[in-house]
């Protein structure tokens, strides 16, 4: 059977500082369960879809001129970045943002800040230190102190805090060694599979994300040039030639 879609964006525009349009009629879908790939290099546009859908332009001087932006068939691109975490959609930012004079553990709390409920937040605290052992072992050090690779996880942990059904990820691999990305995307892998998390995923490293999810679609200039199964296009020319030396 096919999936459901959960997020439909449809046809967007934006435009930053009222002048400067970013993206030119993006639509893509993500489907129940799965993980997308958002692929394209720097500047492409896909940190600004990210932000259409988190309702995070705001703050960057950026808005939706056209097109919609919907969640299980409702639009959602009138709701605040508040009211989409409790409905279970959060955004992980490129470049980790984690506080750095918090220790791990205040930082993962601070990801619950819209649910109340004690023992229910305890009980996430204990599933993100379950997926995540190294940040369990590094949970009284300040993020200031830690790796990059325990940053990006504290950033995704975080962001489970608030108990998502989507997950949008901006570019989890920037600056991580290979083998610390790996590890990143096989708990992503994890938590799609086990916690039927779904997730979007920003990435310039077109190899390791079209490894990893089910579907992808290639931005350029502020627009979808290509979409595909991870599988297909992975095998396709055009991407290989292209994208696959990229990251
Ligand atoms: P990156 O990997 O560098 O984040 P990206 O594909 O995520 O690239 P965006 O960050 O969405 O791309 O940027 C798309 C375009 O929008 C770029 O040309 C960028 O310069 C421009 N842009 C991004 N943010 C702003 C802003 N706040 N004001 C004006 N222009 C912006």
């Amino acid at each position: 059977s096919t999936p459901s879609i959960v997020i439909n964006v449809n046809g967007i525009e934006v435009i930053y500082n009222h002048v400067i349009l970013v993206l030119k009629g993006v639509s893509l879908q993500v489907a129940d369960g799965q993980i997308a790939a958002l692929l394209g290099g720097n500047g492409a546009g896909k940190t600004t879809t990210l932000r259409s859908i988190s309702n995070l332009l705001k703050a960057e001087r950026g808005e939706v001129t056209k097109g919609s932006v919907e969640m299980r068939g409702e639009r959602i691109d009138h709701l605040s970045t508040s009211d989409l975490v409790k409905r279970g959609v959060v955004q992980v930012m490129e470049g980790r943002h984690c506080f750095a004079h918090l220790t791990i553990e205040e930082n993962l709390l601070t990801g619950a800040y819209t649910r109340s409920g004690k023992a229910e937040i305890a009980a996430s605290l204990e599933k993100v230190y379950n997926y995540f052992p190294r940040l369990k072992t590094r949970r009284t050090s300040q993020a200031a102190y830690t790796s990059g690779g325990e940053q990006q996880m504290c950033a995704i942990g975080r962001a489970l805090m608030a108990n998502p059904s989507v997950l949008l990820l901006d570019e989890p691999s920037m600056g991580l060694a290979p083998q610390i990305v790996e590890e990143v995307f096989e708990i992503v892998k994890d938590l799609n599979q086990k916690e039927r998390v779904t997730f979007l995923i920003a990435e310039q490293n077109t190899n390791m994300a079209l490894r990893y999810a089910d579907y992808g679609y290639i931005m350029e200039s502020g627009r979808i040039v290509m979409d595909g199964k991870a599988d297909d296009l992975r095998n396709n020319e055009d991407v290989k030639e292209f994208y696959l030396g990229m990251g």
